[in-house]
């Protein structure tokens, strides 16, 4: 990044910072987080301790969405002339790195936008992400945040009032959160979310909406199992049809297709038309209206579906091209999930069947800069080795190996689980090894302190980890 000589946005003093005025996508698949997060030329000021952002103006590039866009911030008050003497050879600078082939005709013509947040939505729509949808998202935090601020007693009058503001995004939030909350041993979030969320079902329109898609999965669920363990495929399309039949409404359903898509095949759509074509006129019109239906959400979830491992892909061929895969790998870890390693572990796959080497060397680096990224902290890993060990004289072995990691702040953290274990957060056959495990790395870590003539966890212990 380059260094420049720029003003304090606050006092007006000259400063040298690091800015950075081009952000391209196809050389930093990094560069397109840093936009979106608005974490980016942050300055801090020796004279008068300004810390935030400076407004630089930036050029923006995604070469696979052919996208150029200028941002000059309106506050520098540039003229005409010295943004063009700015963005002109920042372009060139984008040109130059592009074979000739992929310098496409967009690359002449910039578009310029006139606010931060416009170069956000951009950026997001070319994702497929609307400006509406990021709307209700933020609708719908503000509306979590008064939810969650609220006395109880006043919940059930917000959420009628909001009612037309409440859909299934909102549940699935709601849902997140408590998953979320109950991870990070956020009891009380929890159960205050979890009232939210009970009362929400109750007293909204989507609520009521879906409970009843709710109460229609937990039906369908008791109808397979009635059929046995396994049934065979003209059973199974028999009892989809029959259910379907008796109750064709949209609860029904959209429980049907998230719960039973793969088996909603030709065959079944012939069984239920054959049923429509056998019942009374209104009858069959309700069938095969609900046969229409059953279609279009199928679809929807395909579609879905095809969409989510796309951006999968996209995500992983970005990730194994940056030049420091591990900086790339550490910014996207917030949202790789189990999805995301199957699918690369199915493009590794791919790469070997075809014999790519070079695209496979790319995404087996990927998959071990992943790794490590995702492995526990050492000390994670050392409290579970603890737990797994023989005997005593292996947890000893292992405290002498790692006794850099035995310091009063791991003890406490193996004195709180202990202490979870005690109020049954934790499986109760967990606390007697606990409790032992507990006991000997407490033991340990005085010793060593005392050894040491009481500084603690110092360089000592540092030292005795790296001979180790
Ligand atoms: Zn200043």
């Amino acid at each position: 990044m380059p260094q420049m000589q720029i003003l304090c946005p606050q006092c007006k003093q000259p400063l040298v910072a690091e800015i950075k005025q081009l952000f391209d996508v196809g050389q930093d698949p990094a560069a397109k987080q840093e936009i979106l997060s608005g974490l980016f030329n942050i300055i801090q000021c020796p004279h008068c301790g300004y810390q935030g952002p400076y407004p630089a103006p930036l050029v923006y590039h995604d070469p696979a969405k052919e996208l150029l866009l200028v941002f000059v911030p309106p506050e520098l008050g540039l003229s005409q002339h010295e943004q063009e003497k700015f963005i002109g050879p920042l372009v060139q600078q984008i040109m130059r790195t592009l074979p000739a082939e992929q310098r496409k005709a967009y690359l002449l013509n910039p578009q310029q936008v006139l606010t931060l947040r416009s170069l956000q939505e951009r950026i997001l729509e070319a994702d497929g992400i609307t400006k509406e949808m990021l709307e209700a998202e933020e609708r719908r935090v503000k509306l979590l945040q008064r939810l969650l601020s609220a006395s109880e007693d006043s919940l059930v009058d917000i959420l009628k009032q909001e009612d037309e503001n409440i859909d299934v995004g909102f549940f699935r939030a709601v849902s997140q959160l408590i998953d979320a909350a109950r991870t990070g041993n956020d009891e009380v979030s929890a159960q205050r979310l979890e009232k939210v969320l009970e009362l929400a079902l109750e007293h909204t329109t989507a609520g009521r909406e879906q409970r009843a898609v709710i109460d229609a999965l937990k039906d369908l669920e008791k109808r397979l199992a009635a059929l046995g363990p396994r049934p065979t495929p003209q059973a199974l399309r028999t009892t989809l049809v029959d259910w379907v039949a008796e109750d064709p409404a949209e609860p029904r359903l959209q429980a049907l297709v998230a719960l039973a898509a793969p088996f909603l095949d030709y065959g079944f759509y012939q069984a239920l038309t054959e049923r429509a074509e056998q019942a009374s006129a209104e009858r069959r019109a309700a069938l095969e209206k609900a046969r229409d239906r059953l279609l279009e959400l199928s679809k929807q979830v395909e579609e879905a579906l095809q969409a989510a491992v796309q951006a999968v892909r996209e995500a992983i061929d970005r990730l194994s091209r940056a030049q420091d895969v591990r900086k790339a790998v550490q910014e996207a870890l917030p949202w790789i999930d189990q999805d995301f390693l199957a699918i690369l572990q199915d493009e590794i796959e791919q790469a070997r069947r075809r014999g790519d080497t070079h695209r496979l060397q790319r995404l087996e680096r990927l998959w071990q800069a992943l790794e490590e990224a995702l492995a526990p902290p050492p000390t994670v890993q050392l409290l579970d080795n603890l737990l797994r060990a023989q005997d005593k004289a292996e947890r000893e072995r292992l405290m002498e190996r790692h006794a850099a990691l035995i310091t009063p702040e791991f003890v406490q953290s193996v004195a709180q689980l202990l202490a979870q274990a005690e109020q049954g957060a934790l499986p109760s056959e967990l606390k007697p090894l606990l409790q032992t495990v507990y006991n000997e790395v407490a033991r340990f870590s005085m010793l060593q302190r005392l050894k040491q003539g009481g500084t603690g966890s110092g360089a000592g212990a540092a030292a005795q980890e790296k001979r180790a």
